[in-house]
Order: C-alpha cells, then sequence, then structure tokens
C-alpha cells in the first residue's frame, strides 16, 4: 500500500473526530440499522447491560456505550465487525472480558461491547483438551479458572499463570499474563501454539509462529488493537499434586534483590531442579499482613513479623513456590534446602506451607471473598504497574519505595517487586518490556474510597515523574497513556511496526478504542 503512514492516521483521526462531531446522529442511525442485521435479537440496549459495560474493576473510568452485543458466537462477532467495517459511518468495537481492566481500556464509548462472556461454550470456543494431552484449546472469553479445573481433570496444567485467575484468556493474552512462573515459562503470551482472531476487517484467521505470524506476533500483547481472539491453543504438562509455598523476610533491599536474581538464575523449562515460581512484595507499616493476597503467617509469628516492620517501616518478603508430586514427595525438601543454601534471609523469618497446587494458583479469590462481604471488593483501584530495569531498581527502591511511598503513608494495598528473564518474551510480539536481560515488575495494587482514589493517581503520578527524572526507563504494564507522545515513547523502537500493523489488521481503527491508542485526541 502506497499510503504513508503518518498522513494515513492523521486523516483517520481528522474522519473520527468529526464523527464525533456528528456522533448523535450517527449513533441512532448506527442503532437502527443494527436493528435490521440477523444478529439483532443478541444486541441489548438494556440499561443495565449498558451501565455495566460502562465501568470496570478500576472504578474510575466511565464511558457508555450504544449497545451491548451478546454473541453466541465467533460467527456473530464477525457480523458485527463487518457491518461496522462496510457501514459508511463505521463505529468502534470492543471486546470485554471480564472487565478487570483498570482504566477503561474494555470499554468502547458510543460504540458497541462483545460481552465476550455470553459465548460460553460450544461453537469451538468451549476448553477442549487433546488426545494426547499436549495442548488445549480454549475459547478466548474462558476464564483461566475454568481452564485449569477442566485441565486438571485429566491431570493435566497449563504453565504460566496470572496471580488472580478470573480474568479472561483473550484478556491476559491481550496485555502479557505474568506471575511467579514469568521467570522460568515466560508470560502467558510465550505459551500459545496458536490462536483464531476476527480482525478489524472482519476476517477470521488462525494464525500462529508458521501461519500467518504477523497476525500472531500483533494479536499477543496487542491490547486487542488488530482483532478479537476467539480461541487459543495453549501448552500443557502433567499438573503437581502439591506444593511447598516459602516465604522469607529480609530488611536489606540489596541482600533481597540479590537472592532473588540468583534463583530466577536456574531457570531452565525442563530443569526440575528450579524452582516453579518466584515473586517478593513489601510489608509496608501501613498495609495489613493478611491483605488480599493472602493470609499466609501463621497467627502465633506475627506478633514478631509486625514488630519488624515496625522497626523498619519498609520488610522485603521473597515467595517462591516449588511443585511435587508422589514421586517427588521424598526429595522435595532436599531440593528446596540445596536452593535455598547461602540465601541471605533474616534468620527465624522463613515460613512455609504445604498446599494443594490449585489452592496455591486460586489464592487471591479467597481473599476476592472476603473483601467483597466487606464491600471493599468493587472500590476504585488505583494501581500502577511497571516494568523497570534491573540497573536501576535500587534507585527505584530508594526513591519510590523508601521515599515516596512511606512520605505519602497512604499505600495500604499489596505491593509486588520481582524480577522476569527478558529472554523468556519474544520480541516479535506486541508487549513491551525494557531493554535489559533481567527486569523487576512492580505493582501497586491500591484500593481507595470513592472520594480519594485522585490521592493515589497523584501519587502514581509523582513515581512515574521521580523515574523520568532520574533516568529510570520504565515501561509500563497494563499500559495507560492519554497522549500520542505517551504512546510513542511506550513502544520505542516497535512503533512503526504497531502503527504498520494496525493499518494492515483494523484499518478503521475499530477496536478496543478504550486503549487511547489511535483516538486520542491529542
Ligand atoms: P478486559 O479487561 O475485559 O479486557 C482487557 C483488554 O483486552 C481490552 O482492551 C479488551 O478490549 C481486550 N480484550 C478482551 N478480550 C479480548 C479478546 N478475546 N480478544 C482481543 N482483545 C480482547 N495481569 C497479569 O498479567 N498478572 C496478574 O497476576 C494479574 N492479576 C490481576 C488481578 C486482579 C484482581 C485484576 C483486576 C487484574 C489482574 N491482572 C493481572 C490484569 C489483567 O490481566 C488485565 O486487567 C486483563 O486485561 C484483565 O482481563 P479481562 O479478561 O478482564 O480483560
Amino acid at each position: 500500500m502506497a499510503v504513508a503512514l503518518p498522513s494515513f492516521f492523521t486523516a483517520i483521526m481528522i474522519m473520527s473526530r468529526l464523527m464525533a462531531f456528528i456522533g448523535i446522529s450517527k449513533n441512532n442511525d448506527m442503532s437502527s440499522k443494527l436493528q435490521a442485521l440477523d444478529i439483532a435479537p443478541k444486541v441489548s440496549h438494556d440499561p443495565s447491560a449498558i451501565e455495566s459495560a460502562s465501568q470496570d474493576f478500576g472504578h474510575i473510568v466511565k464511558a457508555a456505550p450504544q449497545a451491548v452485543l451478546l454473541p453466541s458466537s465467533p460467527r456473530d462477532i464477525a457480523s458485527l465487525v463487518n457491518f461496522s467495517y462496510s457501514n459508511s459511518v463505521p463505529f468502534s468495537i470492543a471486546a470485554r472480558g471480564n472487565s478487570h481492566s483498570l482504566n477503561g481500556q474494555a470499554m468502547a464509548k458510543n460504540g458497541v461491547v462483545i460481552d465476550m462472556t455470553s459465548m460460553k461454550s460450544g461453537n469451538g470456543t468451549g476448553i477442549r483438551i487433546a488426545r494426547d494431552g499436549s495442548y488445549v484449546d480454549v475459547g478466548g472469553q474462558q476464564l483461566w479458572i475454568d481452564v485449569l479445573n477442566a485441565t486438571l481433570g485429566l491431570g493435566l496444567t497449563p504453565v504460566s499463570w496470572t496471580d488472580y485467575l478470573y480474568l479472561t484468556v483473550g484478556g491476559t493474552l491481550s496485555n502479557a499474563g505474568i506471575s511467579g512462573q514469568t521467570f522460568r515459562y515466560g508470560p502467558q503470551i510465550s505459551n500459545v501454539y496458536e490462536i483464531d482472531v476476527i480482525t478489524g476487517t472482519a476476517d477470521f484467521v488462525t494464525c500462529s509462529p508458521n501461519n500467518n505470524s504477523d497476525l500472531f506476533y500483533a494479536a499477543l500483547g496487542g491490547l486487542g488493537q488488530f482483532g478479537i481472539i476467539t480461541r487459543a491453543r495453549i501448552p500443557l504438562e502433567p499438573a503437581p499434586k502439591r506444593v511447598k509455598w516459602v516465604r522469607m523476610l529480609y530488611t536489606d533491599f540489596l541482600d533481597f534483590t540479590r537472592d532473588q536474581e540468583l534463583l530466577i538464575s536456574k531457570n531452565g523449562r525442563n530443569d526440575n531442579k528450579a524452582l516453579n515460581y518466584l515473586e517478593g512484595s513489601l510489608l509496608l507499616d501501613q498495609g495489613s499482613l493478611d491483605n488480599w493476597r493472602s493470609s499466609f503467617f501463621p497467627p502465633q509469628d506475627q506478633p514478631k513479623i509486625i514488630s519488624l516492620i515496625t522497626k523498619f517501616r519498609i520488610v522485603y518478603c521473597l515467595e517462591i513456590v516449588k511443585h511435587y508430586d508422589s514421586q517427588t514427595k521424598t526429595t522435595v525438601d532436599k531440593d528446596l534446602q540445596q536452593l535455598l543454601k547461602g540465601l541471605s534471609y533474616l534468620p527465624g523469618f522463613m515460613f512455609e506451607k504445604d498446599a494443594k497446587y490449585e489452592e496455591f494458583l486460586n489464592r487471591v479469590h479467597s481473599e476476592e471473598l472476603k473483601l467483597k462481604a466487606k464491600g471493599l471488593w468493587d472500590v476504585p483501584h488505583p494501581w500502577l504497574n511497571l516494568f523497570i530495569p534491573k540497573s536501576k531498581i535500587s534507585d527505584f527502591n530508594d526513591g519510590v519505595f523508601k521515599s515516596i511511598v512511606l512520605k505519602r503513608n497512604i499505600t495500604t494495598g499489596p505491593v509486588l517487586v520481582y524480577p522476569m528473564n527478558r529472554k523468556k518474551w519474544d520480541d516479535r510480539m506486541s508487549a513491551v518490556i525494557p531493554d535489559e536481560e533481567i527486569f523487576y515488575t512492580v505493582g501497586l495494587f491500591q484500593s481507595s474510597g470513592f472520594d480519594d482514589w485522585r490521592t493515589f493517581e497523584d501519587q502514581n503520578k509523582e513515581i512515574l515523574q521521580f523515574c523520568e527524572k532520574a533516568g529510570i526507563k520504565v515501561k509500563q504494564y497494563l499500559p495507560h497513556y492519554t497522549t500520542k507522545v505517551g504512546w510513542v515513547n511506550h513502544f520505542g523502537s516497535k512503533w512503526s511496526t504497531f502503527q504498520k500493523r494496525k493499518l494492515q489488521f483494523d484499518p478503521k481503527l475499530l477496536l478496543s478504542p478504550g486503549q487511547r491508542i489511535f483516538n486520542n485526541n491529542q
């Protein structure tokens, strides 16, 4: 195509602003035309459907669509996209997984939201395990908890997870899907054989590294910009029965990160002696020991942990897991001892649990239920998720944890900090990570009242400003920018490929407008 990219996008921007100008009549027109389609009975204008499609887990952004599609099959989704694509005035479309986004990423203001979860199973979007057990085919709308339960039924499991399992496969694959397994197995996007995608031109495409690979790499980590993932083929391995789950405390950040990096250096996918999971977190004076991450520490040890936190104000907690089954039951403790030999955690501050594999993986859900019972789950979540190069993590600790976070003293939710290996990611995919071989993820998972979330957003801004001034080249995970410059900087050298792929797979800029990448006004 001979169109110069910048001028193409400028033309589209002008068109979309004009379209916003004539929005009301356009949308009335769109609604009436939708009624003439074969999917009309599945298009809802019900106020409660519109209201729930206007919100997300963040409870910070609100944007109402004109309608919500409740598809029964990928064909319904393709019909909707095709209708918009061929319409003289196209409208925007957002797939909505479980709506656990934080800043409106699954919303479509004045467009149509596709409620993916209405497509429970059947039509090739269920959960089907291959006969030889090597992979599972999963509908994009499926929740990871359901994938876990279905595969465990046959003694099998995917290997790369998120901390929380009530997220959809399509939603996490559009970001990356990270957790304590990432250092060894890579993010969830590194654990996909094949996907089915409905593009912004309404084409239904099966893609993999060998087949339509451009779309495969575009869609994984692609923030919903290139197509709607309706199926993913995910590799399986034999499931362990139980886990040894250990937490160790540190007061010295250098000791903490040195030990984390040492442990993730043993990361061979098939290395049975390596850990299966590694994370880390801050224990803060303000925070409760038992926040939503898990009630872990034995009650009798809590007083001594609390006095440690009171004395040092920040305590670092290294968390690891080693799987075992009936064959490795007798050797797992020795293997673990070997791995932990020579680490610098505080003597007397190592705590161990033995848990079922699925209990460990589903650990956040029990905390969710407790928070829900107290009315503290459906509240604003001004979260900040960052990737930080290893060379700057100590500066980050000094400038953010020990300075901004302690000074403001408002952070009560979990704060995670753990490293991962760049080589486990595939640079051809759309996901963006720092350039260094080891980088850390930091997540400030803050909850607030409906009136005070701005105080947390101010802290998040201060953290980002500090990083910029200090030359810490962070990348946002679950990125959120409101300006084009923000996105161009975020993607860095990947920006031109990202733009080219958008032009190829969604040239009318229909998909996932809530990300505000191609439709921001600044
Ligand atoms: P949605 O929020 O519904 O959608 C996210 C984006 O993807 C939107 O742009 C949407 O349009 C697009 N999209 C949705 N479905 C599809 C599809 N089928 N095809 C194409 N695009 C699609 N993330 C981690 O990596 N690790 C974690 O441990 C983790 N823990 C979390 C814990 C909680 C409590 C919460 C709320 C979030 C957590 N997340 C974590 C973040 C989570 O992965 C993202 O917010 C993800 O987008 C949520 O998935 P969802 O299914 O609700 O997607």
